[in-house]
């Protein structure tokens, strides 16, 4: 670290802006001079911009001419590394510096000076009668009764202006004050209450803490079934981070795990890190933001956004449930925080531990090549078995066409209901049936501004579009011929399992863990809470269950459809299927009793299906990798998909297919470019989308050659270019 370079008033530096113009600008350093990595704002135009003192000034312009900054923020100056981190990882997905720079720049009231910082609370003259405005300002400060907030943060929440605030606070109906300062985190203390460990676990821990110690860069991948006590495991690289006077970082792939996680963090350590994801409110985060650049916060529990906080000395970094595809950024900057991660950590000489029940087969890939260290528990902490697994071939069951729940799997949910233990029964699919059918002219009820059918939600009494959000309410006739009482559902939802769940278990309790049924993270926290304590017998539920929770009376898991995920053309279905149906099926006996899982199938022997069921997870994953190295893809070649939008079809297909042809930059490094088709969905809000996917050899430097193809065409500003790299899909 060290202290950085620093520049007298008047002095020209280049500075960065974050989100504005690509291009490292010349000014002048202000008043009190300025270090390099300082954070600052400066004027760009007619606005004021947040950026950093990239470098020293390039000095090409007129120093006359040259501005000022306006002022330094009161933040820690960023780290070289960090800019090395940015400007690679910028490099890597293709991203604009100044885009990559907006992501670790989003400190709320990073722009504030101390004085604009106020508190606002609730005074005591409120007048009985209120414009709605008004109302809806005095309704926030009533939800969030004990917390501080700036006068823009109140207004934003309210939706409303600021000055409506502010002549609430002039009648006395809302009190400011001046905002506290942000205090650093309670200490951590790394030998509060470690655990004893199992031998298998103490071995890992050892590991581990010596990989920490080590002070440089490596990455462990951390492989364990559910319930193995990895968790228990890494704490002890965490420990040993924290003892060494370093930070560390802990990614969850689910906002709803962190608070589970962070009471063990408590019981561990003796007291709460600092937590950084958009559930926490804007004065936390502005907060967790401060402290991690000041080194008052020794460990964050974060989203993949936290990789973006200014850590002075980072010295681990886990990426729990490192296979889990929330980890992809599928909006703005396109980046994988596991990739990211580990990036970041080289940079940084620090550790990275991939912890999961599954790999992803990039992972496990690069486990099996040594390129990063291998550690395995084989068996479940303490008593806990791996549950059983046994597929229902649904060809045998006899099920009329709107029911979903075979008789095998209604008999197993009946023994445990019996025995007081729950089951769960697990369908990927949100809403209470996928497809809205008019029986008299057979239109699919689909979203405007999309290619996707609209999902009826009946928790919601809405239509519900998943690619877009938009809503609508049911119409009451055929919005195509108009026929009344025709509309009908197709297939199951989640919602609609609930309901066939609760006819057939009559007395039951029966609960739905579904993310749209939740207004907010504490109340599917409290649901999830009430779960774990043995208030429900049968559990409906989606992909949120599937991620890490601990339900100790849960000892069955019923998969309502093991097949949906192996239909399509992805090379990636098998891998994501596989991951998915072990992850649910973990959920089954985690204390003392063994579980079982049961997956309906009408294809058994499908081979994915197979190695699920014999557990050889080697086999499966070496056969996989197999498949995408004979086919050139993934980790064994490179990838990028190129996907243009526009509102008009035909301008992007006109512009992919001449992109296609002039593909002189790309075959000069011997890569391929496939497509223009369709992209996976071939219209979002409105937006046409084509997309081209660009192959080559492992050794291709690919974003060089990438970046070459793409200048040579002028982009019409009616269409967004988005380069993603390592494509999900494909
Ligand atoms: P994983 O992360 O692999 O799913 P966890 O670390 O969550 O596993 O462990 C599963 C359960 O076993 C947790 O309730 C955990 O507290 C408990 N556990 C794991 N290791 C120990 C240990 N050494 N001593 C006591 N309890 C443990
Ligand atoms: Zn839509």
């Amino acid at each position: 670290m060290g202290e950085q370079r620093y520049f007298q008033q008047g002095e020209i530096v280049g500075v960065l802006p974050a989100g504005a113009l690509d291009r490292v600008l010349d000014y002048k350093a202000p008043e009190g001079g300025c270090r390099l990595g300082a954070f600052v704002e400066v004027p760009l135009g007619p606005r004021k911009i947040v950026g950093v003192v990239w470098k020293e000034g390039a000095g090409t312009w007129d120093p006359a001419k040259v501005r000022s900054i306006k002022r330094v923020l009161e933040a820690t100056p960023m780290q070289p590394n960090m800019r090395s981190f940015l400007t690679r990882a910028a490099e890597y997905t293709l991203t604009p510096m100044s885009a990559m720079l907006r992501l670790a720049t989003r400190a709320p009231g990073l722009g504030d000076t101390p004085a604009m910082r106020k508190i606002y609370r609730l005074g005591a003259n409120v007048p009985d009668r209120l414009t709605p405005t008004r109302e809806r300002v005095l309704q926030v400060l009533k939800d969030y009764p004990s917390l501080s907030f700036s006068l823009k943060e109140v207004a934003d929440m309210a939706g409303v202006t600021p000055s409506v605030v502010k002549g609430l606070a002039k009648m006395g109906a809302v009190v400011e004050a001046d905002a506290p300062r942000d205090t650093a985190y309670p200490k951590l203390d790394p030998s509060y209450a470690g655990k004893t460990l199992s031998p298998d676990q103490d071995a890992g821990a050892r590991q581990l803490r010596s990989a920490v110690a080590a002070g440089r860069y490596g990455t462990t991948l951390l492989k364990g079934v559910t319930g193995s006590g990895k968790t228990e495991v890494y704490l002890e690289a965490v420990a040993e981070c924290l003892a060494q006077g370093r930070q560390a970082l802990v990614l969850l792939p689910e906002i709803a795990l962190t608070s589970e996680f962070l009471t063990r963090v408590e019981a561990r350590f003796g007291a709460r890190p600092a937590e950084w994801h958009s559930g926490v409110t804007m004065a936390e985060r502005r907060r967790a933001w401060k402290m991690v650049g000041e080194g008052g916060a020794q460990l964050v529990v974060g989203a993949r956004s936290a990789l973006f906080l200014p850590f002075q000395n980072l010295g681990l970094i886990v990426v729990d449930e490192e296979h889990d595809t929330s980890y992809k950024q599928e909006d703005g900057v396109l980046y994988n925080a596991r990739d990211m991660a580990v990036l970041r950590a080289s940079i940084s000489a620090a550790h990275v531990v991939l912890a999961t029940a599954t790999p992803s087969l990039e992972s496990w890939v690069n486990a099996e090549q040594g390129k990063y260290a291998k550690l395995e528990l084989k068996s479940r902490f303490g008593p806990a078995v791996m549950p059983q697994m046994r597929a229902v071939d649904m060809r045998d069951q006899d099920l009329p066409s709107d029911r979903w729940i075979s008789p095998a799997l209604a008999d197993a949910v009946r023994s445990r209901i019996e025995k007081s233990e729950q089951s769960l029964l697990f369908i990927n699919r949100r809403g209470y049936a996928p497809i809205t059918l008019c029986r008299a002219c057979g239109h699919q009820i689909g979203c405007d501004d999309c290619d996707a059918r609209m999902v009826e939600h009946r928790f919601l009494k809405r239509l519900v579009c998943h690619q877009c959000g938009e809503t609508k309410p049911m119409p009451a006739v055929c919005p195509s011929c108009e026929a009344e009482d025709k509309l009908a559902p197709v297939g199951p939802g989640v919602e609609r399992l609930t309901e066939e769940a609760e006819a057939l278990f009559e007395g039951a309790r029966v609960v739905t863990l579904s993310s749209d049924h939740f207004g907010s993270a504490r109340a599917m926290k409290e649901q999830i809470e009430s779960i774990a304590a043995g208030d429900a017998d049968v559990i409906i539920g989606t992909q949120l269950v599937a991620k890490g929770h601990n339900f100790p009376k849960l000892t069955l898991v019923g998969v309502i459809d093991a097949d949906l995920g192996l239909q399509g053309s992805d090379l990636r279905a098998a891998e994501r299927t596989f991951q998915l149906m072990r992850q649910v099926a973990g959920r089954a006996g985690r204390a003392e009793v063994a579980g079982t899982a049961l997956l309906q199938t009408y294809q058994p022997d499908h081979p994915v299906i197979r190695s699920i069921l014999s557990g050889d997870e080697d086999g499966f994953w070496a056969a996989e990798a197999a498949e995408r190295e004979a086919a050139g893809v993934p980790p064994y070649g490179r990838m990028a998909g190129i996907i243009l939008s526009s509102e008009n079809v035909q301008e992007v297909f006109d512009l992919g297919a001449a992109m296609a042809r002039n593909d002189g930059p790309l075959r000069q490094v011997g890569a391929t470019v496939y497509g223009p088709a369709p992209a996976p969905i071939a219209r979002i809000r409105g937006r046409h989308r084509v997309r081209m996917l660009v192959k080559a050899d492992k050794s291709v430097p690919l974003q060089a050659a990438l970046s070459r193809w793409t200048a040579q065409f002028k982009i019409p500003n009616s269409v967004r270019l988005a380069i993603d790299i390592d494509p999900q899909s494909f």
